[in-house]
């Protein structure tokens, strides 16, 4: 997201627009990729995102092939470097790559000619995540004004308040949605203990970072939720999950304090009664399913930016 930028970002949401179009349709499917083949190498626990991209991959018509190295010849012994040669070698396209460490997809993407899209790299990127967060927080602000998603352009992130909750500091979401938000004009709260704070906010362009939620909530428009990174060792920088949870955890009581307009977000897996109360998480108000289906949209539109033709087909 750090290279981006506000006109970059518009752009996929434009065209992510049009693919929230086909989903609609009775058969959710057009032909702009095929041919290509995407090979989607996640070596982290993933449901939605992993899912989620070769959804937009079969949408688009392209081949999926898909491999962890649980189950390929990295369990072996063999370097990733030399799978992900082998693999490309059978003609792949574009590789969607997950992994527990940072630079990864980075790494990835000078060993092949292929395209390379980072899925999650350790603490450090999400950007998937931060454009179909934007698409979200997009569609609801356009709704609130009576217009649909696609007659809008990003003016309305202008001002808009942001208060991201919870563990910042090994989180990957929060790392790309602040960039994203910020590169729009959001004005971004970081809410969190002082342990699951990053140790400096250099880099970092928020407006204000606090442990108190409670005085937050009413001047929030945009209440986004972090889990805690425990396969991250986050636990070790909270005295319990139920001390966190009466510090940070948006209970019923504290989503009253929120303005009546105002969105949750959370990009899931939620683990409720820890960060998010269930009957929070259960609420209208609460877009994760929405964040959910914008996410195939999304990355529609980026495999589509990274394969397609120029232009977008009449057909699609
Ligand atoms: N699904 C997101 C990620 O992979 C958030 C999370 O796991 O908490 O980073």
């Amino acid at each position: 997201m750090q290279d981006l930028g506000a006109d970059g970002i518009a752009a996929v949401l434009r065209l992510s627009d049009r693919f929230v179009e086909v989903a609609q349709r009775a058969i959710p499917k057009v032909p702009a990729l095929r041919g290509r083949t995407v090979a989607t190498l996640f070596s982290e626990t993933s449901t939605r995102t992993r899912l989620s991209f070769e959804t937009a991959a079969r949408r688009l018509s392209a081949d999926v092939v898909s491999f962890s190295p649980t189950g390929s010849s990295i369990a072996k012994g063999e370097s990733l470097r030399d799978t992900v040669e082998t693999v490309a070698a059978m003609g792949v396209d574009c590789f969607v790559v997950r992994h527990a460490c940072a630079g990864v997809p980075a790494q990835v993407a000078g060993w092949t000619g292929a395209s390379v899209v980072n899925a999650g790299d350790g603490w450090h990127e999400h950007p998937t995540q931060a454009l179909l967060d934007c698409a979200t927080i997009r569609q609801v602000l356009a709704e609130r004004d009576g217009r649909r998603a696609e007659d809008t352009g990003t003016e309305a992130f202008a001002g808009l308040r942001v208060t991201i909750v919870g563990d910042v500091a090994h989180s990957r979401v929060a790392r790309s949605d602040v960039h994203a938000l910020a590169a729009l004009g959001a004005s971004v709260t970081l809410v969190a203990p002082g342990s699951l704070l990053p140790p400096s906010l250099a880099g970092w362009p928020v407006a204000a970072a606090t442990s108190d939620l409670d005085a937050v909530l009413p001047d929030t428009d945009v209440c986004y939720l972090l889990r805690l990174q425990t396969e991250r060792g986050a636990g070790a920088f909270v005295p319990s999950l139920r001390e966190y949870t009466a510090g940070f955890g948006l209970t019923a009581r504290r989503a009253d304090r929120l303005p009546e307009h105002a969105v949750i977000l959370h990009p899931g897996p939620m683990v409720r009664g820890v960060e998010i109360a269930a009957e929070v998480a259960d609420l209208p108000r609460t877009a994760v399913l929405r964040q959910v289906a914008n996410g195939v949209a999304v990355r529609m539109a980026v495999l589509f930016l990274l394969l397609g033709a120029e232009e977008v087909p009449a057909d699609a």
